[in-house]
């Protein structure tokens, strides 16, 4: 297969460091157009700078499952606002950190099927998204990032302190879930709860109950709190 690359400096506008760098033309397509509504809904406008950590990468791919070798995945570290900074590896900061972090991979996952986030147990992910298309945007039980990143809001947004962020749609999940938005498996629905989860994470003032880190720091295993 030959790849379709292109060099990038800027994605959806905005300045990227470092540059220049290559990418897939399709995926760099569907990432500007998910960056753009990333702009749209946060309340800061777009961002002034993107810091990344790397994008295509030129080495084999013998299992066809290297998304960075097929140019269709990028690894964000941070966005920069001129008032902000949202990444993983602020999550730990503040509960507003973590609010902000939520909202940002809610408006990442409404566009790029694949993101992978900062509750990943692998324990790669806590300084950067992964980002790729290999599936496409859209709600699955089965797919353990989006079910950590859910948990995760659930947590922090509904207060939901009887779940764990472990990947697992299980029941207690899908109840809170279900009586936080309703059947998930609803496209519209799905929707409608990443833009709740984003509204309520870039509210500057939010907070459900006390205003203490409800996340653990750890991979969602444990019992620890911050
Ligand atoms: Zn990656």
């Amino acid at each position: 297969m030959t790849l379709d690359l292109v060099s990038f400096t800027t994605i959806a506008g905005v300045p990227a460091t470092p540059v220049p760098r290559k990418i897939g033309r399709a995926f760099l397509a569907t990432l500007e157009t998910a960056l753009e509504q990333l702009w749209k809904l946060c309340p800061w406008g777009p961002a002034r700078r993107i810091i990344h950590g790397g994008a295509y990468v030129q080495r084999p791919d013998p299992n066809m499952v290297d998304r960075h070798a097929q140019a269709r995945a990028i690894d964000v570290m941070h966005f920069e606002w001129d008032v902000v900074e949202v990444g993983p590896a602020m999550v730990l900061l503040s509960p507003t950190d973590l609010r902000r972090y939520l909202a940002v991979t809610a408006v990442l996952e409404l566009g790029i099927g694949c993101t992978l986030n900062y509750w990943q147990p692998d324990a790669k992910h806590k300084n950067h998204w992964h980002l790729d298309d290999h599936r496409s945007p859209g709600w699955s039980p089965g797919w353990m990032p989006q079910i950590r990143h859910l948990q995760a809001s659930l947590i922090e947004f509904w207060d939901h302190q009887d779940i764990k962020i472990d990947g697992v749609y299980g029941p207690r999940t899908r109840a809170a879930a279900e009586a936080s938005f309703g059947d998930l498996a609803d496209p519209t629905v799905w929707r409608d709860a990443l833009l709740e989860i984003s509204r309520r994470g870039f509210a500057p003032d939010f907070s459900a109950g006390e205003d203490t880190l409800k996340i653990e720091p750890g991979d969602g295993s444990g019992s620890v709190r911050a």
